[in-house]
Formats: C-alpha cells, structure tokens, sequence
C-alpha cells in the first residue's frame, strides 16, 4: 500500500512555454480515493504522468511512502487510460495474461468475472463493445494487486448507463484491494461519487483551488442530498468549475506540502 506525496514547484514543456503546472502539494493516504477535477488544459494529466514516472518532475518531488520518485515508480503502480489499449490480436485472457504471466487461469477467470465478462475470455478486442473493452482494462490493472491507481478519464465517451456500471466495478474492486486511487475526470458528479477527496485545480498553471472531503454517506446515488451538497459546494466556490480563484480559501490546500 503506498501513501503518495506531491510537492511541485512549477512544471512546463520546453523553457520557452509557459508552465503548465505552478506550486502545488498535497497527500494522498493509503487506500484513499482522490479525484482531479479542473477544465481542460489545467494539467492534470501532466500531473498523473509525473506521479507514474512517465514525465520529468523539473521543480519539486514526489515521493511514494517517502520515497522519492527517480525514474520507475516504487511500488506496484496501474494506470487506466481513457482508451483501454488492449492488444489487439491477443484474447482478453492473454491480454491479461500479458501483465501477470504466472498467474493462474482461475485468476484471471475470477478477475473477468468481476468485472462481468464471465464466458469473454476467448473473444478478442474487436468483438467486445468499447464499455467491455474498458472493463478488461479495469481487470488487467487490478489483476496486478496494484498499490497505487492511476486513472485519466477512464469512463469518458461512454453512455450514461455503461458509465455507471463501469463506476459501481471500479468501487467494488477499490473496496476489495484497498488501492491507493488518483482519478482524473472533468466530471464533478463523477468525482462526487467515487470520491474520498476532490482537488480542484486552477487553469494554467494549475494549482490547487480547493481541497474538499467528501463527507457523503456510500453508496451514493445523484439523488436530492447528492444534488444539495453539490449545488452547496459551487455556491460557496463560485468559479470553481471554471478553474478559477475564489474569495473561499481551501480547507486544506497546503495539506502536506513540504
Ligand atoms: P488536462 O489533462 O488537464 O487536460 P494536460 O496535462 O493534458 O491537461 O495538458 C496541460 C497543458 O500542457 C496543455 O496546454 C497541453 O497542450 C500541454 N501539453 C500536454 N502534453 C504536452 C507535451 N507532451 N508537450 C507539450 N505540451 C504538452
């Protein structure tokens, strides 16, 4: 299980661009569920790629269960995209096959069970819906035991019921494996309801406007509570969405910052 801390200083592309992301920091404690919300272009998956190794941290660190992060991640690390970039001439067992060689068949037949493609292991890519195709890559990243879970707009595209499916899977597996989450979505009904925490960042560069505890009850249905405590938190933060400052200071934005 890994507890991640983030502290960077600034973040850019190429010296003569501006930066991309400004002074950020915050902790991420084993097993919890953070989700990044911000508009388009705030950085957010910038950020989830430096925390996977995939991007240069230029200007202040992270470190995993305080380690710092120099190159590959310290710990067994998923990353979910928003494409499912299974194999395409592999089956969906050997796609899964392909991240844990040494695991038993009976696993993977579990693991596909789970995720509720019982008798999908022979088919290939191309013959499962895009809402099957991501729910083998929600099974690949839990069939490894990961300690920390990146996820980049995962259920982005898909309609509405699908979405929610896939949602109730990931939470299913979250509370089974205790998986450290990082979750990227634009979607704020979204992070509501799989959230323990939601960061909200600023437009470029982005920083961390509010951190906000999600003190809602699970499981959560986007019923009149879920819409109250919503419309609550953005007449309170007004701008929020847009990834814009408000006068309401974080609850705790310099929350483990170093
Ligand atoms: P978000 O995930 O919030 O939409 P991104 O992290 O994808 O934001 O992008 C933030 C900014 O960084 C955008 O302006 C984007 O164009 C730029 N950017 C992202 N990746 C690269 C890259 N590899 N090279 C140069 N600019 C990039």
């Amino acid at each position: 299980m890994v507890n991640l801390n983030i502290a960077i200083e600034r973040k850019s592309y190429a010296s003569n661009m501006p930066d991309v992301l400004g002074q950020l920091g915050f902790n991420v404690a084993q097993g919890e569920f953070v989700s990044l919300v911000g508009p388009s272009g705030t950085g957010k998956s910038t950020l989830l790629n430096m925390i996977a190794g995939l991007e240069s941290i230029e200007a202040g660190s992270i470190r995993f269960n305080d380690q710092l992060l120099k190159g590959p991640p310290p710990c067994k690390l998923s990353y979910i995209f928003q494409q499912p970039r299974l194999m395409p001439w592999l089956t969906v067992f050997e796609n899964l096959r392909l991240v844990m060689p040494d695991s038993a068949p009976f696993e993977i037949e579990k693991m596909l069970d789970k995720v509720g493609l019982k008798g999908k292991s022979d088919c290939y890519p191309k013959q499962l819906s895009g809402g099957m195709q991501r729910r083998v890559s929600i099974a690949r990243a839990f069939l490894t035991r990961p300690d920390l879970l990146l996820l980049d707009e995962p259920f982005v595209s898909l309609d509405a019921p699908n979405a929610q499916r896939l949602r109730s899977i990931l939470l299913e597996l979250w509370l089974e494996h205790k998986t450290t989450v990082v979750f990227v979505t634009h979607d704020l009904n979204e992070a509501i309801q799989l959230s323990d925490r939601v960061l909200f960042l600023s437009s470029s560069p982005g920083t961390v406007l509010l951190d906000k505890d999600i003190d809602l009850p699970r499981p959560r249905i986007d019923d009149v509570h879920f819409q109250n405590w919503k419309k609550h938190l953005l007449s309170q933060n007004p701008g929020l969405l847009e990834g814009q400052v408000s006068d309401v200071a974080s609850e705790s934005f310099s929350r483990g910052f170093i």
